[in-house]
């Protein structure tokens, strides 16, 4: 007897969503062996003590299941490093959680808060992963832009934007992909607009330790009255050049934390437990994260200077390890054609930013990550001198 082999056909969940562009560039600069500016990942390692403490973790025997939530001496130093810098204690007990990554904090978030029908602004251009887990969520995204141009972010656009199903808005500042800041004008205007609101705040922070020109970053744990509405997500990929080690971590309220946890703990239960316990050891010297606005300030300006040779107009980098240009002056195909002939003819992958908003808005400007050997920020600026 024969028995039909079938694979149902599926009504897909997210109809909109292909590979996400960032492992299409990446796999096009391999193809064409470019040099890889697109995807934003240092080229270079992480300090070896980091690794060792690491080690260290992996062969004292922690390789079990942590607690759910994390482990309690990683928490603790977050907690500490959040108090010194932000001003805001969270209680690592009922208000910090150890997440796969900001990826995993974000998608946590929305689906512990978002109701089906529940509307979640986005300011766009915006990280990719956002929409799709609002969709996943079953909720409705409102796009708000950011002004063209500056990236600035427009609040009486934003205001416009709330009603009485706004659940959440969900801002990132330092800006992917724009690399502009939010000062803190800009946080306590958010604050106003919220106050008399129930909305709750996803703070994507992962690129607090990479603003520059000596500014602070304004973290939402600064302002009590966004903090007491947020989620702050933070990533130690950035933060330690060790963006595949994907750990990161949430910090909210007691009240949203514990819904937070009760989604987590059925969407990965824990993170991987020496990882945890090797950043609790090396967290202990806050001098790397200190020393990073430095470390890259000097990888954005050789860069930038490198590029004030070309014909691209250069936008400001205010935070991130992203440099954005304009490059209407060299070609007046889109962002997406200019970025696969960039990475085929000249050797340099980008990203386009129309990848970063929903109608695919086109406006000549791609992005460049700088967190590269200088070696390798030589040879794209060599190679785009040609254009
Ligand atoms: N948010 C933004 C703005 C990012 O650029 C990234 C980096 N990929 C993430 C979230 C995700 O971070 P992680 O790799 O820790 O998941
Ligand atoms: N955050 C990085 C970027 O924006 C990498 C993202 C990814 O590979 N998903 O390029």
């Amino acid at each position: 007897m024969s028995i039909e082999v079938r694979t149902p056909t599926l009504i897909t969940k997210l109809p909109d969503v292909g590979t996400t562009i960032f492992t299409v560039m990446s796999a096009l600069a391999a193809e064409k062996g470019a040099v890889n500016l697109g995807q934003g990942f240092p080229d270079f390692d992480c300090d070896p003590l980091l690794i060792d403490v690491v080690a260290d973790a992996m062969k004292q025997g922690l390789n079990q299941y942590p607690p759910m939530t994390g482990v309690l001496v990683l928490r603790d130093a977050i907690a500490l490093k959040i108090e010194a810098l932000y001003g805001r204690h969270y209680e690592p007990a009922s208000e910090i959680t150890i997440t796969a990554g900001a990826t995993q904090a974000i998608i946590t978030s929305i689906l512990a808060v978002v109701h089906a029908g529940d509307e979640v602004i986005v300011l766009e251009p915006c990280y990719d992963s956002y929409v799709p887990n609002i969709v996943l969520a079953g909720g409705v995204t409102v796009r708000v832009p950011l002004t063209p141009g500056t990236f600035r972010p427009d609040f009486d656009k934003i205001s416009a934007a709330i009603t009485t199903k706004t659940r959440a808005i969900i801002v990132n500042s330092p800006h992917n992909p724009s690399a502009t800041v939010w000062t803190k004008a800009d946080m306590l205007r958010l604050q106003d607009i919220l106050a008399t609101t129930d909305i709750l705040v996803i703070s994507d922070e992962v690129y607090e330790h990479t603003v520059y020109e000596g500014q602070q970053h304004q973290s939402v744990a600064s302002f009590p009255g966004l903090a007491a509405r947020s989620f702050v997500v933070s990533s130690f990929g950035k933060t330690y050049h060790v963006t595949g080690w994907k750990v990161g971590y949430v910090a909210a309220p007691a009240a949203l934390s514990t819904e937070f946890r009760k989604v987590h703990q059925f969407n990965v239960f824990t993170v991987n437990t020496p990882v945890q316990y090797g950043l609790a050891s090396y967290m202990t010297n806050p001098q790397p994260y200190l020393d990073l606005p430095v470390f890259y300030q000097r990888k954005r300006d050789l860069f930038r200077e490198g590029l004030a040779h070309t014909k691209f107009k250069l936008l400001p980098s205010e935070g991130t390890y992203f440099q954005c240009v304009d490059f209407s002056a060299v070609s007046d195909v889109s962002e997406t054609e200019f970025c696969k002939w960039l990475t085929s003819d000249i050797g340099v992958a980008a990203i386009p930013l129309s990848a970063f908003y929903g109608n695919g808005f086109d406006q000549r400007v791609v992005r460049f990550c700088f967190a590269k050997k200088d070696g390798t920020l030589k040879t794209a600026l060599e190679r785009l001198a040609k254009l």
